[in-house]
């Protein structure tokens, strides 16, 4: 893993972004808690998403559907047939690892070594590979082949490539039989289509329309190893947009534009991010584009824009008996509604957010660490500090602090030199730090200083949560 990558890490757990779960019994893998930093930032990511789907679009409705659903849900969805992974163990070191993951590494080291035509080779047959029959044996062949060697042992020595089915088991109830089981949800969508006829008409919605929902998703993956990048429980924030068919390929590209914005909106640098057309398309997929960010850790998918034609729904009519068409008065036609998806993974969000803000700096000599997170996603958004504990500083920069809580998350520290909780703050991304000193005492003014910039200005005490708020508002990204 990276250097960047590691300092990322011990940065989330020594300030209380991210700890790994049950840490106390040595964790569980793949698996993390968010800390008092972290649940805020999530919550403000969880926001703007909600604001930006549901709230400014009147067409489109919220969910929250259960985890736990019938189990016929899956077989429509085509999950307990098809939601494989292929993986194959080095019998050396008895790790387990993606068949296909291990290919496309040894594309980019091939690439990275200036072997492009044997890495373009690869390529092919790869996407060749996906796309057989026998795909198993197909990745098994290429790995055979160029003699790709395990990562850790660095030993040729692998088993088979057999498929991994990705789905949670649990059972209802206290009969743990075939009967009674079911699968913890891989994905929200499904909930999503399960409720197509629910939210359509008592939200009075007309196609086209969406629905949105966040809520957790469970993947037993079988390489999780990169931090929160991928769990074995994670979020997803998704929204199904349902229109007529012959219109899907014009709003994928609708969406396509206004997702790419929403991740420019919360700050990140644009050349950070690009598109990745897929190598192999879903059986029932007629586009699919994936939003990728450059983490530290190399290109990576954030968010998925799939057009899933009419598939969800037709199979759901199918498994469940129950008409999922849609009537459309205007024309008096009736039809299955074709769906573009928009899937965003919010744990992923975070991870970008977290790669992207993260900057070291010189300052006066000393370094700094530095999140600079967009103001409208930062844990805190100011921090009031008292110069010293005494001649009344803390009592007014109490009050203050009460005032700020008003209006945003705020926070008192009083512990330390000045320059000590500026550090401090500059870690958890608080925008905006505000002094109260001697001259308080005098004017009634207090110095503001910009974690960006660095700039400090003095302004009367009772002007603080309006003047933190314009600067919120009209705040820039930063290179
Ligand atoms: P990948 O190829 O990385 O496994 P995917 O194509 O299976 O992802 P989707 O099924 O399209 O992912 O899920 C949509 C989004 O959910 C992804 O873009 C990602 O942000 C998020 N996501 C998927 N799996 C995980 C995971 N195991 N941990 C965290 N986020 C995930």
């Amino acid at each position: 893993m990276s250097d960047l990558f590691d300092k990322i890490v011990s940065l989330c757990k020594r300030r209380g972004f991210i700890f790994q779960s049950s840490e106390i019994y040595g964790g569980l893998s793949a698996a993390y808690d968010y800390g008092p930093l972290g649940v805020e930032l999530k919550r403000n990511v969880q926001e703007e998403w909600w604001q930006e789907m549901v709230y400014r679009h009147d067409n489109i409705e919220g969910v929250d559907a259960s985890i736990l659903m019938h189990p016929k849900t899956w077989e429509a969805s085509g999950h307990v047939e098809a939601f494989n992974d292929p993986m194959i163990d080095d019998k050396t070191s008895g790790h387990r690892y993606r068949a296909d993951d291990l290919i496309e590494h040894h594309i980019a080291r091939l690439r990275n070594k200036g072997k492009a035509e044997d890495a373009a080779r690869v390529q092919g047959r790869l996407v060749e590979a996906l796309h057989a029959e026998d795909m198993p044996r197909a990745l098994y062949e290429i790995i055979m082949d160029e003699e790709i060697r395990g990562p850790d042992s660095g030993a040729f020595d692998w088993t088979e490539v057999r498929q991994f089915n990705l789905m949670f088991e649990t059972y209802v109830g206290p009969i743990q039989d075939e009967d009674n089981k079911i699968y913890l949800r891989p994905e929200t969508a499904q909930g999503i289509f399960v409720n197509f006829h629910n939210v359509q008409q008592t939200g009075r919605q007309k196609v086209p329309f969406g629905i949105a929902q966040i809520g957790k998703a469970f993947r037993n993956e079988i390489v999780a190893r990169q931090f929160i990048f991928r769990m074995r429980e994670f979020e997803q924030m998704e929204m199904q947009y349902f229109v007529r068919p012959g219109e899907q390929l014009e709003e994928f590209d609708r969406w396509r534009e206004k997702r790419m914005q929403w991740h420019k909106s919360l700050g990140v640098r644009p050349g950070k991010l690009r598109w990745h057309e897929h190598e192999k398309l879903s059986h029932y997929a007629d586009a699919a584009q994936d939003i990728q960010y450059e983490f530290p850790i190399g290109w990576q998918e954030v968010e998925g824009i799939h057009s899933r034609t009419d598939y969800d729904l037709s199979r759901h009519q199918e498994y469940s008996g129950k008409k999922m068409s849609y009537f459309e008065h205007a024309t008096r036609e009736r039809y299955v509604p074709y769906v573009v998806e928009t899937s965003v993974g919010l744990d992923r969000t975070i991870l970008m957010l977290l790669s992207d803000a993260y900057r070291e700096e010189e300052v006066g000599g000393d370094e700094r660490v530095v999140m600079k997170f967009h103001p409208k996603v930062a844990p805190i958004k100011a921090a009031v500090f008292p110069l010293v504990k005494k001649e009344g500083m803390p009592e007014i920069a109490r009050d203050i602090e009460q005032d700020l809580r008003r209006h945003f998350n705020a926070m008192y520290d009083e512990s330390g030199s000045i320059g000590k909780r500026y550090r401090r703050m500059d870690e958890a991304g608080t925008p905006y730090c505000i002094t109260v000193d001697g001259d308080t005492l005098d004017d009634g003014t207090v110095t503001v200083r910009d974690r960006d910039t660095l700039e400090q200005v003095r302004i009367p005490k009772e002007n603080v949560a309006r003047f933190v708020e314009d600067k919120m508002r009209d705040w820039q990204p930063i290179e």
